[in-house]
């Protein structure tokens, strides 16, 4: 029987994907018409960005699953139209290594202290040669597919690793911490605190005032999960008494970031405009197509969003 695949996205994503999706669809040995229009009626499954036009879906009757393009469903999880199963884009080979790259990255600038020779107009040879990684402990905030990967990288390349979430985990090589007590103790001391926490009503102000304060003097904050997840004015405080060295922030309360945000001017503020990672169609496509491969042979589908826990 031919499966009616209807995608939804910004229209140019469709030149991107369509080509990646039939391959990987033919691959798994689906009998498929996949569009980017089709009447309503129709549609059986429906590969979504949130940013797409697409918001009521009472229009699709024979719809058996949604399959989000993005990892974040903030905007999917509050819609009372959708009563089918949603899977959240878990990509370990596209969306997760680039994750984990960044991360890195911008975990060891801040370790090494590039910065100072990367600029250093006054070719100042005195400067504090860094710590090893042994000595610099790190906090992960969320321990989903790209935390869990960004906190297990860290530690591989020596960091004493703490990672906090919601149900408490086992993880070698890292210290798991998990409910409010946990969370304290994974800040107290902390010098570099990564948030891969999703946005929901429970996640919002998690790096607030008192919390910045457990950290270690001069710590650094890097958030590619969610704006959210960090009250702006404490951290902009914590960065004016010298609490906080510097951030490296991603993701924003508002995107594209107002020009006259003072992060943009702010000399120990990094912003970088929402590139941390993004879903490549090519390892993409695989993992929708295996996910429809699974509906239709009856197992369930893999990485469903919890409603109620809103990611
Ligand atoms: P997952 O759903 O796999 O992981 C989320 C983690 O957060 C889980 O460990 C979960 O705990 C934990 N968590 C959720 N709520 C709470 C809470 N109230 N208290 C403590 N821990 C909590 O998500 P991903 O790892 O795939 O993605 C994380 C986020 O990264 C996305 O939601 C998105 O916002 C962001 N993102 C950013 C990108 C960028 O380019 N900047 C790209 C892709 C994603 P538990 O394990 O117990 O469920």
């Amino acid at each position: 029987m031919t499966l009616n695949i209807l995608f939804s996205a910004k229209a140019e994503r469709w030149t991107d994907y369509e080509a990646p999706l039939r391959k990987e669809l033919d691959a798994a040995g689906l009998d498929y018409t996949l569009a980017c229009e089709m009447p309503a009626d129709q549609v059986e499954y429906i590969i979504y960005a949130p940013n797409s036009d697409l918001s009521d879906f009472t229009i699709f009757p024979k719809l058996k699953a949604v399959l989000s393009l993005w990892a974040g469903v903030e905007g999917i999880v509050s819609n009372d139209t959708l009563t089918v199963p949603v899977a959240r884009m878990v990509d370990q080979e596209g969306l997760t290594q680039g994750m984990v790259e960044w991360v890195t990255g911008h975990a060891l600038r801040h370790h090494l202290g590039m910065d100072a020779h990367i600029v250093n107009p006054d070719r100042d040879w005195n400067c504090t040669p860094p710590k090893i990684a042994q000595d610099r402990p790190v906090t992960v905030l969320g321990l989903g597919a790209l935390g869990m990967a960004c906190a297990q990288s860290l530690a591989a390349l020596g960091f004493p690793v703490t990672g906090w979430s919601r149900s408490a985990k086992e993880a070698g090589g890292l210290t798991c911490l998990s409910g409010k007590a946990g969370l304290e103790q994974a800040l107290s001391g902390a010098e570099i605190v990564v948030l891969l926490l999703p946005n929901t009503p429970e996640t919002e102000n998690t790096l607030n005032a008192a919390r910045l304060a457990l950290l270690a003097k001069g710590a650094f904050i890097i958030n590619p999960g969610r704006g959210p997840l960090i009250d702006d004015d404490a951290l902009l405080d914590a960065l004016g008494s010298g609490q906080i060295a510097h951030a490296t922030l991603d993701v924003f309360r508002v995107e594209p970031l107002p020009q006259d945000h003072p992060f943009w001017a702010h000399p120990n503020v990094t912003v970088t405009p929402h590139i941390a990672s993004f879903t490549r169609p090519d390892t993409a496509a695989r993992v929708i197509a295996a996910n429809i491969r699974r509906d239709v042979d009856g197992e369930p589908l893999l990485h469903l969003v919890d409603r109620r826990a809103g990611y």
